[in-house]
């Protein structure tokens, strides 16, 4: 399958070439052509997938096609409208944006990537324009890109309610609407704004929706706003992260984790990696030690200003930063190729945390390596994420970071890697896997939370800083 075949427009192909992209993705491959047709989609899908240029490519073919069929007739650009205006000596007024397409995301890191995504495939383009239009971002910054009348505005949600309330947007002319990250749009508590936002588009839009899972709230949800969708299930690599090679290390307390943390952060293999942490102070305290050590480290969470939150993500971009000790929210959505290592230096609360944690490696069809730290004390929390993941995590141990305890006794790392089945049998006998006993007692790290997500831990949805 190529581009070409799906019958995309020549300066979006011209875009792809460039971009070095040879052929679709699985999820391109079945998502373009249904989306140039006009059909709504519920595609699940992980991030890492190409699910970005999924959505993204049919759009900019549709706007391509549009001007391409009618130059003269397509308006004045916001610009000659002005003039013309000055020319008439009409009082300049504001007049409310009315975009033709609207990317809803969870975080504003996931919709920077966006729109810097849609500049990259858009950039054959004469006239489409991407804005992102966030939290933390200052208001007057805000209201000069939506007074350029972009076509594409790519939202978190609180904020673009905000400009919705204040008539500074209008959906009457929107053509597409798209859900990214749906899934985690609701965890963060966003169901009430997203159906006053969808309730503002007009019934005719196209509306696809993209999400880690189409099962339960997100599945009725998304059958709720799409009329008669083409449904779409990724399996295989993509969602089981089948080109990362994960693995679980128990320590015995805090300094353990931090010396095994370290040496493994000095694996020659390492390009980049993500350290997870549960708690922004954490996130701090962490990057400072690494520092001290003598790596490159940067924490980025959500207690950050949006403008200290770029610099990181560039210098991570860059390769100026090394090592990115981060919580949830705030490093959902990266997408930096050379991010060959994920630590949960804690474990996630939620087991697709794990899920979204690990893809930030073995981006676009590289490999990747995961390894968790894991106290004796959360054996059960590795547990549940292989029940979600439908996957065993090999235990592994490194000459001289043994763990004390034997009860977590872990096999020996084996050359030649783990297979599955591996790590199966019974706890007493060396060289296979045991947790420690349920009660036992917790020195630190995190646990499973049943309770709602709050993302960086101790805030509450609006300190996400979506506003
Ligand atoms: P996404 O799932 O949209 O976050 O994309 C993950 C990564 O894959 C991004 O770095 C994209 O630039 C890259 N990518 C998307 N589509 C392709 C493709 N067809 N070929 C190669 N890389 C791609």
């Amino acid at each position: 399958m190529t581009f070409e075949a799906l019958g995309l427009h020549a300066s979006v192909l011209k875009a792809l070439t460039e971009s070095g992209y040879t052929k679709p993705t699985a999820v391109q491959a079945q998502a373009v052509p249904a989306a140039i047709e006009g059909r709504d989609l519920m595609v699940s899908s992980q991030t890492g997938s190409g699910k970005t240029a999924a959505f993204m490519l049919p759009a900019l073919h549709k706007f391509a096609s549009a001007a391409g069929q009618q130059p003269a007739a397509a308006g004045k650009t916001p610009n000659q409208e002005a003039q013309s205006a000055r020319s008439r000596g009409d009082r300049p007024r504001f007049k409310a944006a009315q975009p033709k397409m609207l990317v809803l995301t969870p975080t504003r890191e996931l919709a920077l990537q966006v729109t810097n995504a849609t500049d990259k495939y858009g950039s054959f383009m004469k006239r489409v324009k991407a804005v992102s239009i966030l939290g933390g971002m200052p208001y007057p910054k805000q209201m000069q890109l939506l007074a350029k009348n972009p076509e594409i505005l790519v939202a978190t949600p609180g904020r673009l309610i905000d400009h919705m309330e204040s008539g500074k947007i209008d959906f009457s002319q929107l053509e597409i609407l798209v859900l990214d990250e749906a899934d985690r749009m609701l965890d963060m508590g966003f169901i009430d704004d997203i159906e006053k936002i969808v309730d503002a588009t007009p019934e005719s839009r196209q509306t696809m929706l993209f999400s880690a899972t189409l099962d339960g709230v997100v599945g009725n949800m998304a059958k709720r706003i799409t009329k008669n969708p083409l449904v779409i299930q990724i399996a295989g690599s993509a969602t089981k992260h089948e080109n990362i090679s994960q693995r679980v290390h128990f320590v015995d307390d805090l300094s353990h984790k931090n010396r095994l943390l370290d040496h493994l952060l000095r694996d020659v293999t390492m390009d980049q990696a993500v350290v997870f942490t549960a708690t922004k102070r954490d996130a701090d305290t962490i990057a400072d030690r690494l520092n001290i050590a003598g790596f490159a480290a940067a924490a980025l969470h959500g207690d950050m200003h949006q403008g200290a939150r770029n610099r990181t993500l560039d210098g991570m971009r860059r390769g100026q930063v090394r090592v990115l000790v981060a919580t949830d929210v705030a490093a959902r959505g990266i997408d930096v190729p050379a991010i060959t290592h994920v630590f949960n230096y804690d474990l996630p609360k939620f087991p697709e945390d794990y899920v979204h944690r690990i893809g930030r490696t073995g981006r676009a069809g590289r490999n990747g390596v995961a390894v968790s730290l894991v106290n004796h004390a959360e054996g059960m929390n590795v547990k549940r994420i292989e029940r979600f993941t439908k996957q065993l995590i090999p235990v592994d141990i490194i000459e001289g970071f043994e763990p004390k305890r034997t009860a977590s006794a872990a096999r020996p790392s084996k050359p030649g890697g783990w297979k599955p089945g591996d790590n199966r049998g019974n706890a007493a006998k060396p060289g296979q896997r045991t947790f420690s006993k349920p009660g036992a007692p917790r020195k630190e790290g995190g646990s499973f939370n049943k309770g709602p997500r709050t993302g960086d831990s101790g805030n509450t949805r609006r300190s996400y800083g979506d506003r």
